[in-house]
Order: structure tokens, then C-alpha cells, then sequence
């Protein structure tokens, strides 16, 4: 049986049995592995949680991303977390606050620095500032969700991230996506749900979960002309070499 890493889910407001079923449900669909995301209290909390229910299969995370930049933000213990974020800019979602969003996060990438952890960034219609972000402090990991350009994609992998796809990449309207998702060469690809939000084709319309990796690692080795057994050990040890401390 293929195994799979989904770099990327969130455990929000779950509670712990709905973190063991999603878990044992992800498990038997061969994902194995999963990253737990944070980037607000909530999801903070929720990736410890999940963490702790099953340290041999997940990873944690911690951060403050744009969403956070009115909301009291609670000092983040990062001992036993394995990589910072999520954190980011999203000037589409909110267009208005570009100055704080790029304040917060500076001051995250700063805090994974001092730490020494990999980022999980959100990066959206924000290319340039995410650039200069990453300039001013010279950061690793993964780029989560990648629904950018192909020039921006060149960029990132040029500073030395992972780019980690999502199931947009199986969404009709997507071309952005599978283009940049074919470019990126073998040693630099993740995949991810980013559960609980965009569940994959041809599960769309339910709540995402980890189990629903399986439909984008196909389509993924599907696109890039891999079989999927390759790919799914690549990307598995990909996102080991992304997060390793
Ligand atoms: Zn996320």
C-alpha cells in the first residue's frame, strides 16, 4: 500500500474523538503522516492536540497568520514543534490591511529565525511583498496552498522552498495551478489538503479531511506523468527533508 504525507491540515475546534476518527480514517486511506497546521488560537491548539493524540504520525505547527492581525495573540511555547506558520499575506481576502499583515509577518518569520524552525507561508495576489518578506529575513520551508504564477513559483523554489499543492490543483478552473504544478521539479513537491477547507475532486461539496489526499496524489502523479507510487514516496520524503529540525 502507497503511503502518503499531507503537509498540511488543520485541527480547529475538533473535538478528541473527532481528532481519532479523522486520524484512523486518514491511516487506513495511507496517509500516514500529517503535518498539523496552526496559524491562529484555535489551530494552535488543535495541532498540539492532534500531535499529542498521535505523536507517531503528526507533526506540529504554531503561528499567527493575516487573519490574527486584530485579534490578542497568545506568546507561542515552540519546543516539540516542528516547523512555525501557518503566517502570510492575503491581499485578496483583505486588501485593506496590507501594511499590518506584512508587520505580523515579518515579526513570524523572525520569531521561526530565532527559533531556528522551517515557515508554512499563505501567500496570495501578495507575490511581491511575500518576495521582500522573505528577503529582508532569509527563511526556509514550505510555500502552502501554491496558487500563484509560474515566474513566482521560479522565485520561490530560487530562494530554496518546497511548494506544496493542494486539491485546487483537480479544481476545473485551475490551469495557474497544474502549470506551476508540472514545473516543480521532483525534489521541492508536497501535496496537502489544507483540511478542513478545499476538498479535492471528486469529493468536492464535503468537508475536507487528510483521508481525501489520495484523489490529489493521483491526479498530481497523473499530471506530471509519475507513477503514483514514485510520487507518493517522493513527496513523503520531501516534506521529512521540509520540516526536519
Ligand atoms: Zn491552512
Amino acid at each position: 500500500m502507497i503511503e502518503l504525507f499531507d503537509s498540511h491540515a488543520h485541527f480547529k475546534d475538533d473535538d478528541e474523538s473527532a481528532v481519532l476518527e479523522t486520524l484512523a480514517r486518514a491511516r487506513s486511506a495511507g496517509v500516514t503522516r500529517i503535518m498539523a497546521a496552526g496559524g491562529d488560537a484555535a489551530a494552535n491548539r488543535g495541532a498540539a492536540k492532534a500531535k499529542s493524540l498521535a505523536p507517531e504520525n503528526v507533526l506540529a505547527s504554531a503561528g499567527y497568520d493575516r487573519e490574527t492581525i486584530d485579534s490578542p495573540r497568545e506568546p507561542i511555547d515552540f519546543s516539540g514543534l516542528s516547523a512555525a506558520g501557518e503566517m502570510g499575506l492575503d491581499y485578496f481576502c483583505d486588501p485593506g490591511s496590507k501594511t499590518r499583515q506584512m508587520d505580523l509577518f515579518i515579526e513570524q518569520l523572525s520569531l521561526a529565525k530565532e527559533h531556528s524552525l522551517p515557515v508554512i507561508i499563505h501567500t496570495r495576489a501578495a507575490d511581491d511583498d511575500t518576495l521582500s518578506a522573505l528577503r529582508e529575513v532569509p527563511s526556509r520551508g514550505v510555500i502552502h496552498c501554491f496558487t500563484g504564477g509560474l515566474p513566482f513559483c521560479r522565485a520561490l523554489l530560487d530562494l530554496g522552498f518546497y511548494i506544496s499543492i493542494s486539491g485546487i490543483v483537480t479544481f476545473k478552473s485551475a490551469d495557474n495551478v497544474r502549470e506551476a504544478a508540472k514545473y516543480v521539479p521532483d525534489d521541492r513537491i508536497l501535496i496537502e489538503t489544507d483540511s478542513p477547507f478545499l476538498a479535492p475532486v471528486p469529493m468536492r461539496g464535503n468537508r475536507n479531511e487528510p483521508a481525501f489526499l489520495v484523489h490529489t496524489a493521483k491526479f498530481l502523479a497523473g499530471l506530471r506523468g509519475t507513477g503514483l507510487d514514485v510520487f507518493a514516496a517522493q513527496t513523503v520524503k520531501n516534506t521529512m527533508e521540509a520540516f526536519k529540525a
